[in-house]
């Protein structure tokens, strides 16, 4: 979150902008002062593009209240050049919460454009009298209107990973299951993303651009969608290392290197006195490297925090929460008790052994 400045907080979900916004409206200044535009033109285009930006961020609430309203919350939404993000702790997976969810934002965009188009009727606003693609004072409420369909429009293409895709796969597993709903959902997504792309080679690169976009995020949600699928049924215990490394508090870097060369370990678990108190990591010890040497204790870089997981809960829950708190590692606990430990790569091993024996 560093590269993003913090905006402000609204119904419990923190908004960020993201640094390479400011690269946008740099590119905006000086391609219009290269075209000769007169300075209040590009006054008038930069609040545009702010405008438009405050819709998207009205967007990305959509989702985000829609989801409050089904128990899910949203860690945060940031703002990208290319749209918003909003990251909710998990996404419903009751189609019809899903369809709702989904819909939520576009819907906003159709709301901001019946609003300002009921308030371009009754000032009476003249369409005839405008010159294409230049912002002013006279404009300015038809073009934001005219975005804000576009918008709607371009994020219900029913491709992931546009709100549509998920729309689509909404409807499809009210009838079907989740991931072959997924399957055909991506697929017609593929479809649409290649049209895209043979489209746009003739005609325009954005759009091959915009392809190659939702082609990938048609094949990343099917891909995650059949892994989850795996874990389906399985429970954290199924999963989980009973047998690990393990790495005295105050003992030396070199002691970690050794173990890291010596075994396919790459998470450690740190000990005080016979007790489980934290866990060391690859690249905490490579960053403890960078940072001192070799006789760098290990309590300087290991992590006293770790993330705590429950033997019972669902491993597809416990692979989820640990990919949106961005922990690679975790500790398993029974009756209050440390257990041993859960790390990504045994999650992806897991996948790897369920799928092959599907097979
Ligand atoms: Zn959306």
């Amino acid at each position: 979150m560093k590269l993003s400045l913090y905006l402000g907080t609204y119904k419990r979900v923190k908004v960020f902008i993201h640094w390479t916004f400011s690269l946008l409206l740099l590119w905006i200044v000086i391609s219009n002062l290269r075209a000769n535009a007169p300075v209040e033109d590009i006054l008038w285009t930069l609040l545009f593009v702010f405008g438009l930006f405050f819709c998207v961020i009205l967007h990305e609430f959509g989702h985000a209240l829609a989801a409050q309203k089904y128990g899910i919350s949203t860690q945060d939404i940031t703002l990208l050049p290319i749209g918003g993000v909003a990251r909710l702790e998990k996404l419903p997976e009751d189609p019809k919460q899903e369809l709702w969810v989904a819909l939520a934002g576009p819907l906003v965009n159709v709301g901001i454009f019946l609003f300002l188009a009921i308030i371009l009727t009754v000032v009476g606003t003249d369409f005839q009298n405008f010159e294409a693609m230049h912002i002013d004072a006279n404009s300015f409420l038809m073009y934001l209107a005219v975005a804000n369909l576009i918008l709607a429009l371009f994020n219900l293409l029913p491709a992931f990973p546009m709100d549509g895709g998920r729309v689509l796969r909404a409807l499809l597993a009210i009838k079907l299951p989740r991931a072959q709903a997924t399957k055909i959902a991506g697929g017609i997504g593929q479809v649409l993303a290649l049209a895209f792309i043979f489209y746009g080679l003739f005609n325009n690169p954005i759009l091959v651009l915009i392809g190659i976009f939702i082609f990938l995020g048609a094949a990343a949600e099917v891909n995650h969608t059949q892994q989850a699928s795996f874990l389906k049924g399985f429970k954290v215990k199924d999963a989980m290392m009973l047998k690990f490394q393990i790495l005295a508090f105050d003992a030396p870097l070199s002691k970690a290197i050794q173990k890291l060369l010596d075994s396919q370990a790459t998470h450690f678990v740190v000990v005080r006195d016979d007790v489980a108190v934290g866990t060391l990591s690859k690249d905490q010890i490579i960053q403890g490297l960078q940072n001192g040497d070799e006789n760098t204790k290990i309590e300087v870089v290991a992590d006293f925090s770790p993330y705590k997981i429950e033997t019972e809960m669902e491993l597809e829950e416990a692979w989820k929460n640990m990919m949106i708190k961005k922990r690679k590692v975790a500790f398993v606990i029974e009756n209050g008790h440390f257990l041993g430990i859960l790390d990504q790569d045994n999650i992806t091993e897991f996948i790897l052994v369920k799928s092959a024996l599907s097979k």
